[in-house]
């Protein structure tokens, strides 16, 4: 199966992204891996690179940590094609490790549907029972062995548009404590925004700042995820 999927998608990336839950921010996240190619046939670069100066302006006039989260990264924006028509299928798995529980599974849940009902991004979810049906899966660990409870795994195709994702959620911090339902809850509301194609906000009052400390969904993390649908994957920088 995995075989086959890399085969149709040509190059796949993974990119890992963690929620560290403290004071510091994790050191110990994972560069997305990088992989270079040549995207564009002759006579398309005047008109390739004319798109990127307009999408780079649109980025740099807005409130939003875009372009904080593209200079961290590789500078590709990635994203799920709309999806608002053909949800993306979820498998929420039922975690075989110490402190899981279906009241954790639930607010993994209640997460997808908060990210849904923010309206911000055409992308939809239907939960599955069939792991071999899912596009995404989540699953669970008992404990990271880093500063972490979240992790998120995305690949994309050569153009940026988002095709699989995996989350590993922790019953426990690496310290021995268990989570709750809250923090799971708040956690995920992080991975799923990972999975949407979000990086990091640099500012801690924003759910996807690394070491996060709110909640929520904040009104700048709602508006990163509607200028990053509105926008086109790919590189944003200049070969
Ligand atoms: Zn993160």
């Amino acid at each position: 199966m995995k075989r086959l999927f890399a085969a149709i998608l040509v190059i796949a990336l993974v990119s890992v992204y963690g929620l560290s839950r403290g004071n510091s921010r994790s050191s110990s996240e994972t560069e997305p891996s990088r992989q270079l190619f040549d995207r564009e046939g002759p006579g398309t670069a005047d008109s390739a690179k004319s798109s990127r100066v307009s999408v780079r302006r649109r980025i740099a006039e807005s409130d939003t940590y875009l372009g904080y989260a593209l200079a961290e990264g590789d500078s590709m924006l990635r994203r799920w094609r709309d999806r608002s028509a053909e949800p993306v299928t979820v498998f929420i798995s039922a975690g075989r490790v110490p402190g899981y529980s279906e009241d954790l599974r639930s607010a993994v849940r209640e997460a997808f549907v908060r990210w849904e009902r923010v309206g911000a991004i055409p992308v939809v979810f239907s939960f599955v029972r069939d792991s071999t049906q899912a596009e995404v899966e989540v699953k669970w660990i008992e404990s990271f062995t880093i500063r972490r409870t979240g992790q998120a795994e995305v690949t994309w195709d050569p153009s940026g548009w988002l095709v699989r994702g995996l989350l590993t959620i922790a019953t426990h911090f690496d310290d021995g404590r268990a989570v709750s339902r809250e923090v799971v809850n708040t956690v995920a509301l992080h991975e799923i925004g990972h999975l949407l194609g979000l990086g990091h906000s640099d500012d801690p009052a924003d759910l996807m700042y690394p070491a996060t400390s709110v909640q929520d969904l904040t009104p700048r993390d709602r508006r990163t995820a509607r200028l990053l649908y509105a926008l086109p994957p790919g590189f944003v920088r200049d070969p």
